[in-house]
């Protein structure tokens, strides 16, 4: 059956106005499972001009009211995560039993986090020269955001700009890509079901080119936006000034030492590598092991690997799913070419899988010996594979880490807590984990990168969302 989606606009469930459809086919079947109206100009401008109207009233609710309302979000979308998880599995691949459910069982926390943090958002008062003047800071909301997000966790990324962006007083336009925005507008129920005011909150799907207009708007005050580095910048030199979370790419390194726990560092690389078939920002890109275990680690890789289920994402046994679409497997198809040209050894893996429904489905890769020019360990590959490059010791590790532009989230395996600090000293990264996946995170963690990949710290970071105000009173000038 194919499911006909409608847009999320202005507190209507609507069609809009344009006539183009696109046609979402699933990457785990192959088959035309929903047709997405993508919406027209027109309807970019209602969704602006709604969220405008309904923001202006909305910022005057207490913070305690805009918690309540958050709690009753998070309350709906608690009692719909089978639903949303079977959507999400169906249109961006995932497996379902063994990660769309979990990552929808914590999408409430997204409303919970905010609506707990923004009560003690507290402003300042601030001494002054004259005894007479006394002076506050007050954290307003920004107006109304742009939220510009990808396909690898359709639902919950979203989540990530309308939770604290609710909480702080803003209305949000969310913009999912056109083939993956169903378990988010399926989310959008809970919005109605809470009492979420009409027009506050608006998603609407479709490529490029409606982000582009959504984030030139001149009613759209702030921009998130989580995607590519390349997208990131272009946004970056078009919206003008305005206020902006930036959340990019990521090549994570994991560092494995001569005193670590092998088998340890050696699952957890491979999961890092293969959770959601590597379609992670902070997934393990990379990974740089101390000469002197070298051999032993990666003996323990192989052995890994062999944990790994590729299959249907339906089926119970399956831990790792198809990739979501072509660019992605044909982006992983020219770095696995290029590190066997530079003479790299492709241990397990290195291409596409046979005998499945879609041609997305892609075989775990091991690649050993990888020279720091080749691009799967320069670039995000975004699929599943393992890179392996080899330091001399711990300087030439650090110095191998930091040669990117990309520094998002790092991992560090080693037994030694002097190390460890020594490590998150030198290592130019948004989050260093010890001994733990690069793909570990909660969802209240400050996360963000350095080297230049992010511009502010969006989850974990209320105040981001809110514009300062300093207010000036004078108490000498009463009568
Ligand atoms: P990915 O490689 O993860 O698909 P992109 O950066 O291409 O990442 O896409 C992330 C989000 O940015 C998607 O919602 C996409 O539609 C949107 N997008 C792409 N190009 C632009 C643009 N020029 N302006 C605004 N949004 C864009």
């Amino acid at each position: 059956m194919v499911e006909n989606l409608k847009l999320y606009l202005a507190g209507e469930w609507t069609e809009g106005t344009g006539d183009e459809v696109h046609e979402l086919i699933s990457p785990a079947t192959g088959e035309h499972v929903a047709n997405v109206p993508l919406a027209a100009p027109a309807d970019i401008d209602r969704a602006v001009a709604a969220a405008r109207e309904a923001q202006a009233e909305y910022r005057h609710w207490s913070a305690f009211e805009r918690a309540d309302l958050l709690h009753r979000i998070a309350d709906a979308v608690e009692s719909d995560v089978t639903e949303i998880a079977r959507i999400q599995t169906l249109e961006q691949g995932k497996p379902y039993h063994a990660e769309s459910v979990a990552d929808i069982a914590e999408a409430n926390q997204y409303f919970t986090n905010s609506a707990e943090d923004v009560k003690r958002l507290e402003g300042r008062v601030i001494p002054t020269t004259d005894r007479n003047k006394r002076m506050f800071t007050f954290n307003r909301p920004v107006g109304v955001w742009a939220a510009i997000t990808p396909w690898n966790f359709p639902v919950t990324i979203p989540l990530e700009y309308i939770g604290p962006g609710l909480a702080t007083g803003n209305a949000v336009i969310a913009k999912p890509p056109e083939f993956t925005p169903w378990g988010l507008l399926r989310l959008a129920e809970a919005f109605d079901a809470a009492g979420v005011p009409k027009g506050l909150v608006s998603i609407i799907p479709g490529a490029g080119e409606i982000g582009e207009q959504l984030v030139t708007h001149a009613g759209v005050d702030a921009v998130g936006f989580t995607g590519s580095s390349e997208t990131g910048r272009r946004i970056i030199s078009q919206m003008g000034i305005k206020r902006s979370i930036m959340e990019m790419s990521g090549n994570g390194p994991t560092i494995v030492t001569d005193d670590a726990n092998l088998e340890a560092a050696a699952e957890l690389a491979v999961y890092g590598a293969y959770y959601n078939a590597g379609q992670v920002c902070c997934a393990t890109e990379r990974v740089i092991v101390v000469d002197s275990v070298h051999d032993e680690f990666l003996d323990l890789v192989l052995k890994a690997s062999g944990s790994i289920r590729l299959g249907d994402p339906f089926d119970e046994a399956t831990n790792m799913g198809p990739l979501n679409n072509e660019p992605t497997a044909a982006k992983m198809d020219r770095h696995i070419a290029d590190a066997a040209e530079r003479g790299a050894a492709i241990l397990t893996g290195g291409g596409r899988a046979a005998g499945f429904p879609t041609d997305l489905y892609y075989r775990f890769t091991v690649i050993d010996q990888v020279p720091e020019q080749a691009l799967v360990a320069r670039d995000e590959s975004f699929g599943p594979v393992l890179p392996i490059l080899v330091a001399a010791d711990d300087d030439e590790a650090v110095a191998i880490a930091n040669r990117t532009h990309l520094g998002l989230q790092a991992a560090v395996f080693t037994s030694s807590l002097r190390r460890a600090f020594w490590y998150a000293d030198r290592v130019r990264s948004g989050t260093v984990v010890i001994n733990e996946s690069t793909d570990f995170w909660e969802t209240f963690q400050p996360f963000g990168g350095a080297a230049g990949t992010d511009t502010g710290w969006g989850r974990g970071s209320l105040i981001e969302f809110t514009d300062p105000q300093t207010v000036v009173i004078d108490i000498g000038n009463v009568r």
